[in-house]
């Protein structure tokens, strides 16, 4: 399964790392602020691992992705009350979207204590997010900053996640919600899954439709 797999591409890295390399830990939470573009399948498996918190838990949870939805409305590039990123905005609108939302906490990141409350649902971004990108030889993106400290940059390289197969990922997740007949390429926040109207009715088909195979 997707989730699995990205999982895998972590591990895989982790284990070259040396001693002290590594500074992500449970509390760390720096990489969990600022929204970022999920695919369905991700977003669904999250929403059914929030609806499943404790009421109390949940109702704090709905509150901070509803504020964070309200505050982006204005440059959401799609329609804000369902919650779908238009996939075919441009790249100037999902820029600037990006940008208004660079500060805001992930509506499932739990404060003080800078843990996930969905961490078995994480999508992929955050199974993955910590090491540097590399597509070869060229780094796409770099490692977090705490990171690797004071390694050279081809230590980045070494132990950089291979872009083709976290494609390979999203991919396997595109696969996965052609074959639940999601709307193909769409993508979301998991602030606009937690509140999208789009959600409810894509899950009831599902419902109706009775026992699907397991889901990542
Ligand atoms: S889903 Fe969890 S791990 Fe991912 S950004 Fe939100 S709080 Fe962080």
């Amino acid at each position: 399964m997707a989730l699995e797999d990205a999982d895998a591409l972590w591990a895989a890295q982790k284990d070259r790392l040396r001693p002290g390399e590594l500074a992500c830990r449970a509390g760390c939470f720096g990489c969990c602020v600022g929204l970022f573009a999920i695919s369905l399948p991700e977003a669904l498996a999250l929403r059914r691992a929030a609806f499943a918190l404790p009421e109390h838990v949940r109702e704090g949870v709905h509150a901070r992705a509803a504020r964070a939805v309200a505050r982006s409305a204005q440059v959401f590039p799609g329609d804000p009350g369902l919650g779908i990123l238009d996939p075919e905005r441009v790249e100037g609108a999902e820029d600037a979207f990006f940008e208004a939302v660079r500060a805001t906490a992930c509506p499932v990141l739990d404060l003080p204590s800078g843990r996930c409350l969905v961490y078995a649902a994480r999508p992929t971004t955050c199974r993955t997010y910590g090491l540097a990108l590399a597509s070869g030889a060229e780094l796409v993106l770099p490692a977090c900053e705490l990171n690797l400290p004071a390694a050279p940059p081809a230590r980045s390289l070494e132990t950089a996640i291979d872009a083709a197969r976290l494609a390979a990922v999203d991919q396997a997740l595109a696969d996965l919600a052609a074959a639940d007949g999601l709307p193909a390429g769409a993508e979301t926040t998991v602030a606009h899954a937690l509140t999208g109207a789009a959600f409810e009715k894509l899950e009831r088909p599902r419902v109706r439709r009775g026992p699907v195979r397991p889901r990542p």
